[in-house]
């Protein structure tokens, strides 16, 4: 194949240390794997919106994990064996926002009239105003439930991040892999914003038995992040099963667990942990529609607890999970 036409692949350093970065097709931002400083390549993405919550380090997720199994008595831990206990640094998008409008809704209800009952329709209405923490993940490749309950978890306490360009951090400390960044801030909040009025539909939706009418809009965004959450995935076998627990790297807090993985979501999970895997994965394997479909349900704290697992590209679609 003559390739004399294509110009030489450019060459990215670090803007901190000089070091070569790794530069996949599509990243937004590039953590530089010797000092942790975020290079921005190309987005609208500034230094100042960039934060991490340092991890743990693994052998406390170890210790986490031993502890947890010691505390379950169905698992004896003479039977137990830690196959793989790999972390990475997954990026979501967080956001303060208020939205504000008008929604109503109705139930039918039965009415009893002498020996018959009938129905009747009830009106509700209601002026919305409410304050919110939105987030969604920064990537289109997403793993699991594990990782939505994870991001679900951090946004119920927004406690520990600091900004990632921080000269305070202690890098060696904290290292691990970054996933990619291809979600840039613009779409990130238009998808932020999206979400925000639908899950509000949705959730008047289920007051009732429908909406009569539902106007609302985001009208105040007060800070937008782009946060690289800790999160650590388990492998471990009991009884010649192979289960998978995911971890917070921050408070070390078990967010998912599985029934047995098949041969195959064992041989995908054990060596290169999926979630490593995704580290240079470009935009190849995105599904146009697995962002639409998730938009709604995956992207919003409050549903995510309900919705999460019908919907999420997990790979252990009908497997029982346990949240904690
Ligand atoms: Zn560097």
């Amino acid at each position: 194949m003559y390739t004399g036409s294509e110009s030489p692949q450019a060459v990215y350093t670090c803007a901190r240390c000089g070091a070569p970065l790794e530069v996949g097709p599509g990243t937004l931002i590039t953590v530089c794997k010797y000092c942790g400083y975020p290079n921005i390549l190309s987005s609208t993405i500034e230094l100042s919106d960039v934060y991490i919550v340092p991890t743990q380090p693994r052998n406390y997720v170890i210790g986490a994990f031993q502890r947890l199994a010691a505390g379950d008595s169905d698992l004896s831990s003479l039977k137990l064996d830690i196959l793989d206990v790999e972390g990475v640094y997954f990026p979501a998008w967080y956001s303060q926002i208020h939205v504000s409008g008008i929604a109503s809704w109705y139930k039918r209800v039965y009415v009893k009239e002498g020996d018959s009952y009938r129905v009747e329709t009830r009106y509700y209405k209601e002026s919305i105003d409410r304050e919110h923490i939105f987030y969604i993940p920064a990537r289109h490749q997403v793993t699991g439930a594990g990782t939505y309950n994870a991001m679900a978890h951090f946004a119920a306490h927004m406690d520990g991040a600091v900004q990632l360009a921080s000269e305070k951090l202690d890098w060696e400390k904290i290292k691990l892999d970054f996933l990619g960044v291809d979600l840039d801030k613009t779409r990130a909040l238009e998808s932020i914003k999206d979400d925000a009025v639908d899950a509000l539909r949705e959730e008047y939706r289920r007051r009732g038995d429908g909406i009569d009418f539902f106007e609302a809009r985001v009208d105040a965004v007060r800070w937008v992040r782009l946060v690289y959450l800790p999160i650590w995935e388990v492998v471990y076998t009991y009884r010649d099963n192979t289960y998978l627990a995911v971890f917070t790297g921050w408070d070390l807090r078990c967010v998912y667990r599985t029934e047995p993985l098949t041969a195959a979501q064992r041989a995908e999970r054990v060596g290169a942990a999926s979630l490593i895997s995704l580290v240079s994965g470009p935009l190849s394997g995105v599904l146009a529609g697995m962002q639409k479909n998730s938009s709604l349900a995956l992207f919003v704290p409050f549903l995510l607890a309900g919705a999460a697992y019908s919907t999420a590209r997990s790979a252990f679609k009908g497997a029982r999970v346990e949240e904690s």
